[in-house]
């Protein structure tokens, strides 16, 4: 595997020639500079630098909108735990403490390489913002990004890991994160300790989303307990300050715990708040359901009623050898798979969906400015498959061939099997 860094230039105009689209068809990809200008049957035959597709699917590159780069790779240094959230967020603590910028910067960059190599070019990331470790997680991702700036794209969610008002303190050092890098305000509002103190957190969230004119993108009743509804509370806030469309709910797990008549109306109100849903069924389905014995639940939110409600629904790596979740290598291939798995995802359309969920539903979210997707015109972050359709990319787990960002090749993967009788 290889992975090209800023100076390696390539030429400006190169034909992608015999690639499959999702939808089957066959064509050539014409990517100039960083853009993507032509997709169709002979459009790359007058092209001279071309790359033979052989008819594997070219897709656009993966957005990865849930990850915590900060934690990336800690898990060797951490006690081990019960398994439960609470148990993640204490074992971290004395790793926070002693974090460096550089340890920090070292591991995310580890994460985005690894990310590229599967075919991620945009990575949303939350980083934890609190009393124990201040700003040095921060720094340190925000160092990972600018490093790897020729290969990927990273933003920088503002994250109170230990709350707000539990955490005096968090708020300020929240506001100091926005103007020091990060661009999404986080949240964690379950996990304040009274209704009221949550409702609170949710309102000092978007009081600082206003002050700087930012998106929000909370992590939102990550618990198996059906009464805990800070949804609710997002849902009401994004409508009263016109935030809508401008709002992502991280987890929701607590949402398949709650009753129906809750859970449609709450659902109801994501749709007509343009909220997104991002589920994170890899690390959910380790961290949720440990107090069940028989029959265990999933822990993932209600990813067929929120899909049939028209709301966008995105799938995230979340975790990479942390406190929370002892696998991951920011393989979006992989996340898809195991969300399939989680949320019933099988039938063709359904499969389609788990593609959406890595691609152009958290694209959507980010408001990026220009076009996504294999497209004339759209911004040239793709990736080519051996295999030439979504459902046999799934099926097989290979990586991507080549990962492009920005027009440029930043990736290439060739994989060799033997089978010796
Ligand atoms: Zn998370």
């Amino acid at each position: 595997m290889t992975l090209r860094h800023v100076g390696d230039q390539g030429p400006s105009r190169t034909a992608i020639i015999g690639a499959t689209l999702t939808d089957g068809s066959p064509v050539d990809v014409v990517v100039e500079g960083e853009l993507v200008v032509a997709v169709g049957r002979g459009a790359g035959a007058q092209v001279e630098e071309r790359l033979d597709a052989a008819g594997g699917l070219l897709l656009p590159a993966y957005v990865d909108t849930h990850i915590h780069l900060d934690k990336v790779l800690i898990r060797d240094h951490l006690a081990e735990h019960d398994g439960t959230l609470q148990g993640a967020i204490d074992s971290i603590h004395a790793a926070k403490r002693t974090y460096t910028v550089d340890d920090v910067r070292r591991r995310a960059r580890a994460v985005i390489e690894s990310s590229v190599l599967t075919g991620t070019t945009r990575l949303r990331s939350h980083v934890d913002v609190d009393t124990v470790g201040a700003l040095v997680p921060l720094e340190g991702v925000i160092a990972a990004a600018t490093d790897c700036a020729g290969i990927a794209e990273v933003q920088v969610i503002a994250f109170p890991q230990e709350g707000i008002l539990r955490d005096p303190g968090a708020a300020e050092l929240m506001a100091l994160a926005m103007e020091n890098g990060a661009s999404v305000v986080g949240g964690m509002p379950h996990w304040e300790t009274t209704v009221e103190e949550q409702r609170t957190h949710v309102k000092i969230c978007f009081d600082l989303a206003q002050r700087f004119d930012a998106d929000v993108d909370m992590h939102v009743d990550e618990t198996d307990d059906g009464s805990v509804r800070t949804l609710a509370m997002v849902v009401d806030e994004t409508l009263r300050r016109g935030w809508q469309g401008r709002v992502t709910v991280g987890h929701v797990c607590a949402l398949s715990a709650a009753d129906d008549a809750y859970a449609d109306e709450v659902i109801a109100g994501c749709a007509q708040a343009g909220i997104t849903v991002v589920s994170n069924p890899v690390t959910n389905l380790v961290i949720q359901g440990r107090g069940d014995r028989g029959l265990v639940r999933r822990g993932t939110t209600r990813v067929a009623d929120l899909l049939a409600a028209g709301v966008g629904v995105a799938f995230g790596q979340d975790c990479v050898q942390d406190g929370f979740y002892p696998y991951g290598r920011g393989d979006m291939l992989e996340v898809a798979l195991v969300s399939a798995h989680a949320a019933h995802l099988t039938t063709l359309r359904e499969q389609h969906q788990a593609l959406a969920a890595v691609t152009t539903v958290p694209a959507a979210a980010w408001h990026l400015g220009w076009r996504y997707g294999v497209a004339a015109e759209a911004r040239a972050d793709l990736q080519l498959y051996a295999a030439s359709s979504w459902p046999e990319v799934l099926r097989l787990q290979d990586p991507p061939r080549q990962v492009w960002f920005r027009g440029r090749t930043v990736a290439r993967t060739t994989v060799t099997r033997e089978l010796l009788r």
